[in-house]
């Protein structure tokens, strides 16, 4: 199929798409990788009635290196942290995740900030972002605001962005060198979206830990506590039950397989964490 007229409308900055999201009155969608988008309009699944395309805007290509955190612009491609020729404050978590992420090509393309807007719960930045503590910078017709990853996704493709505002960075929190990660994804086939996603982050000097489960039909779970049984030293079943017991209570209605196979995928990202 070939998708319906639109309008184009190239921003030069991020304030004159902005500009163009609020004339668009809803109607009006920012191209950045166009991996999803695109498909969307060839299909006629994205209502709208103008493109504005931010591929030009060189300020979200940037990356900038702080001391506590790092600060990726939208258009920061998979390829490029995948690569690392952007800064990584996570000990390589990040440059792992992105190569996990559908194939070559679409990485080449596709932006950390696409990713984040689209809010498929099987994404995996989703689901990095909210384990590594991050916030998205968003731009608006009223100015800059900052909202924790956790936050940003209110569910499956929903999220907090109002319809005349975007994304413009992704902040992630500079991680201690002491912390460890584990990381564990099931997909039908390599360079598919994730069935079941767990990101683990164990931190042992500072008798630390995170567990978030993704690709559970709504905003990443933060398994808070497992991540204490972990750090109280409960393993194998006891902590098993643990977990199955907080998915079960994030009343998600999980069938039987989902549940046993996010509670093992939790399971195997704690245990990758602890064993580095
Ligand atoms: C074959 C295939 C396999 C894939 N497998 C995976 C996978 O395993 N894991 C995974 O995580 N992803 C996967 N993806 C998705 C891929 O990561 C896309 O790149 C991503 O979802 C969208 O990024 P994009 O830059 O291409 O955004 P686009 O397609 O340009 O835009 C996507 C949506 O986000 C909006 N948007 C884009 N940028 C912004 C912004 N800065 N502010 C506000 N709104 C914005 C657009 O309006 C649109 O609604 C796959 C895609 C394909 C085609």
């Amino acid at each position: 199929m070939k998708p319906a007229p639109f309008s184009y409308h190239r921003a030069t900055s991020v304030d004159d798409a902005v500009a163009a999201l609020t004339q668009g009155a809803g109607m009006a969608r920012i191209l950045a990788g166009g991996q999803s988008l695109v498909p969307m309009l060839n299909l006629r699944l994205a209502p709208l009635d103008t493109v504005i395309d931010i591929s030009r805007v060189d300020s979200l290509r940037q990356a900038h290196d702080d001391a506590d955190s790092v600060r990726y612009g939208a258009l920061v491609t998979h390829a490029a942290f995948e690569d690392r020729r952007v800064p990584d404050g996570s000990n390589g978590l990040m440059p792992f995740v992105a190569g996990q992420i559908a194939y070559r090509a679409v990485r080449n393309r596709g932006t950390i900030g696409g990713s984040l807007a689209l809010a498929d719960p099987a994404a995996d930045w989703l689901t990095t972002l909210v384990a590594l503590e991050g916030k998205l910078l968003i731009a608006g017709p009223e100015g800059r605001r900052a909202v924790a990853a956790a936050d940003f996704v209110i569910g499956s493709y929903l999220t907090d962005l109002a319809e005349n505002e975007m994304i413009e960075a992704v902040v992630v929190p500079r991680r201690s060198a002491t912390e460890r990660w584990g990381h564990y994804k099931v997909a039908r086939k390599t360079g598919e979206y994730a069935e079941s996603m767990a990101i683990a982050l164990v931190d042992k000097a500072r008798n630390y830990a995170r567990l978030v489960v993704g690709a559970t039909d709504g905003a990443p779970l933060v398994l808070e506590q497992a991540a204490q049984a972990f750090l109280d030293g409960r393993t194998d079943d006891a902590l098993r039950v643990v977990i199955r017991d907080e998915l079960l209570a994030a009343g998600r209605e999980f069938s039987a397989a989902r549940l046993t196979m996010h509670t093992t995928v939790a399971m195997r990202g704690l245990k990758g964490a602890a064993a580095k």
